[in-house]
């Protein structure tokens, strides 16, 4: 009967020759079994897959570019240009259905909303959504899939998710392809290449199936935190959008228009019965959360919707959530101003860090410590790239500090370098001039100004060289009260790209040379 059953599905729908003959072999290998060998088990499993892949299956697609802008503009507040790169990517697409088209990565910080774009690309498109977490993933089969020879064997990743929804022309978001590991178990980013590489896929094989599977029409979406550990042969082939951080402004925004709603809708509750003061919502933006996107105050948020939809169960008629009473529903605030520096002093410099939760303020502490030969010592998890700029820094400073004071000063003294938080490793060549203001600081014993913070790569002739993740820093000055900023001359074209509102609260000084970095800085 269960034969039967087999050939009918078999002659019920239309699939291609390959998976006719392949089933039919493997039909007539199960007529010959005992129907309760394991093999017969691995047979039918087989079969299951095979028969319910949607090999024709598509969505009709629907790209019409107003649409679309409409849809995004609905789900997504700002990200402008993001928005724009996203049209363009698809007008193209529409243009030439054949086009190679690269695969999108969209970069940034947890919490901007990289996933949520690609499930609201799906959406306006009318295409069914699939997401995969390459995160942590080390085994090249969750990719290609096991062997039928392999106990328990099962398709890859990438072919389940289309069986799972039955088309094969869906948008699947591939989530953190920068955190993809290589094991003994083979690299998985090399089973991925070939699953984005538009001259192979069209014939994916997975080693389950063993037959090929048209790829070609999944519009495949990567997503990142940071570009420097995707395997550049990926990197390669994609077609990079970097989202930054957002500005309070655009946060208190995103809150009021997007999260609050969704949130109200989630609870069955709506702003007259719970409500929430602009000065609360920017109170959470700045006591409770410190992070580039808003995730974080999402769940801020939430949490006091929780709380505020205990009381009304409680009997009160309405909850007003103002700047005051904040604590009774989130408790004491996590960050306060105390946590920045509020006066000068020697031997620390305010640093500008990029990091994968976007830019961070970071504070270099120079100690010197008397009886020693002019070496350093550095704590708090620095990474040799940074260590080397350490060590710049200390020849620099040495050859600035050029004077008889100074020159024994340097011969019996050691300098002990730590960036805090200790546990948070920190690397990259870009704290190279912060390193030198704590060092000069420590040596003169003249105070560092407290509300400027700096960033650019030292050499040793001098120089200030540029650096990257220029927006995401200065977000990070901004968020900490910093009124000035000093930025390697090179960087000057970069500022184009930051919000204006983080633009009037700073003052950029761009220099060429450490010196006038000094100047500024002491
Ligand atoms: P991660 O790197 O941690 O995966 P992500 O960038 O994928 O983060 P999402 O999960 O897409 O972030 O977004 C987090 C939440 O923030 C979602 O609820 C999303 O709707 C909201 N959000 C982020 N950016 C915006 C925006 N511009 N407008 C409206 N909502 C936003
Ligand atoms: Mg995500």
């Amino acid at each position: 009967a269960e034969i039967k059953e087999l050939k009918e599905m078999l002659a019920s729908r239309t699939y291609p020759k390959e998976v006719v003959e392949k089933a039919e072999q493997e039909i007539a290998r199960l007529e010959k079994m005992s129907p309760y060998s394991a093999e017969a088990t691995v047979i039918r499993t087989y079969l299951d897959w095979i028969l319910n892949m949607p090999w024709y299956e598509e969505t009709g697609d629907n790209i019409d570019i107003l649409k679309v802008r409409e849809f995004l503009d609905k789900n997504h507040y700002g990200l402008m240009d993001v928005k724009e790169r996203i049209l363009e990517f698809l007008a193209a697409r529409k243009f030439s259905e054949n086009l190679r088209a690269p695969i999108l990565c969209l970069v940034g910080p947890p919490g901007v909303g990289k996933t949520s774009l690609g499930r609201s690309i799906a959406e306006s498109m009318g295409r069914k959504f699939g997401r995969i977490s390459l995160g942590g993933m080390r085994d090249e089969a969750e990719i290609r899939g096991h062997r039928r020879t392999y106990v328990g064997a099962l398709p890859g990743r990438i072919i389940q998710t289309i069986r799972k929804l039955g088309v094969k022309n869906p948008v699947i978001v591939l989530d953190e392809v920068d955190k993809m590991g290589i094991s003994f178990q083979g690299d998985p980013a090399s089973a991925l290449l070939e699953v984005l590489d538009p001259e192979q896929n069209s014939t994916f094989t997975d080693h389950f199936l063993e037959l090929p599977f048209d790829l070609s029409k999944v519009l495949f979406i990567t997503t990142a935190n940071v570009l420097y550990t995707i395997p550049p042969a990926l990197l390669d082939r994609m077609e990079v959008i970097e989202i930054a951080g957002y500005t309070d402004t655009e946060k208190l925004h995103i809150a009021k228009d997007y999260i609050l709603p969704k949130l109200y809708k989630e609870y069955s509750l709506d702003s007259k019965r719970v409500s929430f003061t602009t000065a609360a919502i920017k109170r959470i933006i700045r006591e409770y959360t410190r992070e580039a996107g808003v995730r974080n105050l999402d769940r801020n948020l939430a949490k006091v919707i929780r709380r505020a939809a205990l009381r009304l169960s409680e009997g009160e008629k309405s909850v007003k959530v103002g700047a005051k009473n904040l604590e009774e529903f989130l408790g004491i605030p996590r960050f306060t101003d105390s946590d920045f520096r509020k006066k000068p002093e020697v031997g620390v410099a305010t640093g500008l860090a990029w990091t994968a939760v976007g830019g961070e303020i970071m504070y270099i502490e120079v100690l010197p410590v008397p009886g020693g030969k002019g070496k350093f010592i550095t704590t708090g998890q620095l990474g040799d790239v940074m260590k080397e700029s350490a060590q710049i820094a200390l020849s620099l400073a040495r050859k600035l500090c050029d004077n008889e004071k100074y020159s024994e000063f340097f011969e019996k003294t050691d300098f002990h370098i730590h960036v805090p938080e200790g546990a948070v490793p920190k690397d990259g060549p870009s704290a190279g001039i912060t390193l030198l203001t704590a060092v000069t600081s420590a040596v003169t014993g003249r105070p560092v100004r407290y509300d400027v913070a700096m960033t650019g790569e030292i050499t040793l002739r001098g120089k200030v060289l540029p650096i990257g993740g220029l927006k995401e820093k200065l977000m990070a000055a901004y968020r900490a009260g910093i009124n000035k900023v000093i930025l390697p001359k090179a960087n000057k074209k970069d500022l184009e790209k930051v919000p204006d509102e983080i633009k009037k609260a700073l003052k950029f000084v761009f220099v060429d040379e450490v010196d006038e970095a000094l100047r500024e800085a002491l």
